[in-house]
């Protein structure tokens, strides 16, 4: 993403690179953090932003508001150890920096915060986001919220050492899809991150390339309960499946990959993933061409995302889930 193809959203409290920069230089310390069960776009935001605070001498600390346990992503990309648990984040920050958070309730255990600190800035590339802090940098045309904190990175001077890069190469590689999406301009960056030390090939194998030898039997599970409505999405078709709360606890950082494997067999369809995260409580992954905008989908449903990847989170039975989709697919 450059200047000339930015789409930055307007409102209350909106700035731009060069302006987010004058927020975050003005801060007495910082907390960082994204939403909760961070992707490497979130946690690689936030665990960038925070190492370069640090580095130009501002108390900077990172949290996410659940789980407990902590996400590969996290573990990967926190080389220096700046991520503390939500019970240890600071009460009472000077300014609160939320990544890639498009609603306040994605905090979670953290939404507390939005109100405790002097200040907030979200940073951020959903169109479904709702204006929740003092101050907002959100372009919905960004691949990914990393392409946004290294323009506020650059607008504060900041360098990009191997642990920032590979923190920012990670939320770029995977909300690209793999570089399938963000044109030459996430090509650009990725080739900048790779010159300041991102090294692809390490990276990837310690973020989603290695998995316990136990889900290649959980997988085949998952996977032989998929189903295909075809007349589902107004005839574009349907394909969901299930992780049930026994895989899902077991398995969650695995489990990332399932709804990719439903969409391939989805031809110009949509693919679900439904996880059950508790009894009769799901977490919802939705994949798709664009059409319908599973955004728009997600949202009337409780949750937000992007035209091609969204979620949602609702409690009912599987079977009120799925009623539910199919009806908001049909609209
Ligand atoms: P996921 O399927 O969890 O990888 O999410 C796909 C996209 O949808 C990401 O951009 C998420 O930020 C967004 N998303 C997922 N779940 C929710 C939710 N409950 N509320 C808002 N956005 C969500
Ligand atoms: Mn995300
Ligand atoms: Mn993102």
């Amino acid at each position: 993403m450059n200047e000339t193809t930015a789409q930055l959203l307007p409102g209350p409290g909106a700035v731009d690179p060069a302006g987010a920069a004058a927020v975050l230089r003005h801060a007495r310390d910082v907390l960082v953090v994204g939403h909760v069960r961070p992707d490497a776009d979130a946690a690689g935001s936030a665990i960038a932003l925070a190492t370069a605070l640090r580095r130009a001498g501002t108390p900077a600390t990172v949290a996410f508001g659940g789980p407990d346990q902590v996400p590969d992503t996290v573990a990967v990309l926190d080389r220096d150890g700046i991520v503390v648990p939500a019970a240890e984040a600071p009460a009472d920050p000077d300014l609160l920096v939320c990544c890639d958070t498009s609603a306040r309730r994605r905090l979670g255990d953290l939404s507390d915060r939005l109100d405790r600190a002097r200040s907030s800035l979200a940073i951020d590339h959903h169109a479904s986001f709702t204006g929740f802090a003092t101050h907002h940098l959100v372009d919905p045309v960004a691949p990914a919220t990393v392409t946004l904190v290294r323009r506020v990175l650059a607008e504060l001077g900041a360098g990009i050492d191997p642990v920032i890069a590979r923190a920012l190469f990670a939320g770029l590689y995977t909300d690209t899809g793999g570089f399938r999406w963000g044109g030459a301009d996430a090509m650009r960056l990725g080739a900048e991150l790779v010159d300041a030390g991102a090294e692809p090939r390490e990276l990837l194998r310690e973020l989603s390339g290695t998995r316990p030898f136990g889900w290649l039997a959980a997988q085949a599970t998952v996977l032989a309960g998929a189903r295909s409505e075809p007349d589902a999405a107004c005839g574009a078709g349907l394909v969901w499946a299930v992780v049930d709360a026994c895989t899902a606890t077991r398995y969650r950082d695995e489990t990332v990959t399932i709804v990719g494997e439903l969409l391939a067999t989805a031809g110009d369809g949509v693919a679900a993933l439904l996880t059950e995260t508790a009894a009769d409580a799901w977490s919802v992954s939705l994949r798709g061409t664009g059409a319908p905008d599973l955004s728009r989908v997600a949202t009337a449903l409780g949750g937000g995302g992007h035209p091609a990847a969204a979620g949602f989170e609702r409690t009912g039975t599987r079977d009120e889930i799925l009623a539910a989709l199919r009806a908001g697919l049909a609209a």
